[in-house]
């Protein structure tokens, strides 16, 4: 095990740089990540044994009946990380596939802003405001953080973990087709796959279920693995 101060520290910086998961040995990791700085981890990869990948949806603008039918009749958990002001004019799409799915709402902020840019206070109202209204919507204070970009520093997980969140997630894989469809990646147990509410969303879904499957894994609930992995008590 890893007991030195010093590795600790070094696992500490990497995991603050590449995202947990890219640090070769998963349980020093977990560990930096748990006793390093008392910061929550920044987490783009779930060190895990079990053949499983994370699906993750932001913003929340485009409301696909298909999709919401997809994922509730499917029974595909996912983490939303939806903006409060993208879900208000049509709030039934995301609480119907709240109440129906196996989805669990998470925070993105309110107005999508690069946190590290932010003093303070517009953090806080940014992560905290956000908390506030997902959790007045769909009655669960949200525990994960998605910050806008991937941007994020010190400053920013001493902001979250003031606001109630127990992790920081980023991706792995963005599947999302912005003005072209991305490479498909060959996915690895752990992989956290990052899509968006928007029209291509059916179509980059269902890519990433399909490159899930040919990989031989299976989307599962983020936190119970993220708590499993050590990475959140
Ligand atoms: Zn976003």
């Amino acid at each position: 095990m890893w007991r030195s101060r010093a590795v600790l520290a070094a696992f500490a910086s990497l995991s603050l740089t590449f995202g947990a998961a890219q640090v070769a040995d998963a349980a020093g990791a977990a560990a930096a990540a748990s006793r390093g700085v008392g910061l929550p981890p920044v987490v783009s990869h779930v060190p895990t044994e079990e053949n499983v990948v994370f699906i993750t949806v932001d913003d929340g603008w485009v409301h696909d009946p298909a999709v919401a039918r997809t994922l509730v009749e499917r029974r595909i958990p996912v983490s939303l990380f939806l903006l409060p002001g993208a879900t208000s004019y049509d709030t039934r799409y995301f609480t119907d596939l709240a109440a129906q799915g196996r989805v669990s709402v998470e925070n993105h902020t309110v107005n999508h802003p690069d946190l590290t840019t932010l003093d303070a206070a517009g953090k806080d109202a940014e992560v905290c405001g956000a908390g506030e209204q997902l959790a007045a919507t769909f009655g669960r204070e949200p525990k994960l953080l998605r910050p806008p970009y991937g941007a994020v520093n010190d400053e920013v997980r001493l902001a979250a973990k003031a606001c109630g969140v127990k992790a920081l997630i980023t991706w792995t894989y963005d599947f999302t087709t912005w003005s072209e469809t991305p490479a498909t990646p060959r996915l690895r147990a752990g992989d956290i796959v990052l899509l968006h509410f928007t029209p291509t969303l059916g179509a980059d879904l269902q890519r990433a279920l399909d490159a899930a499957k040919a990989a031989g894994l299976r989307p599962a609930a983020l936190m119970p693995h993220l708590k499993s992995a050590g990475l959140v008590p």
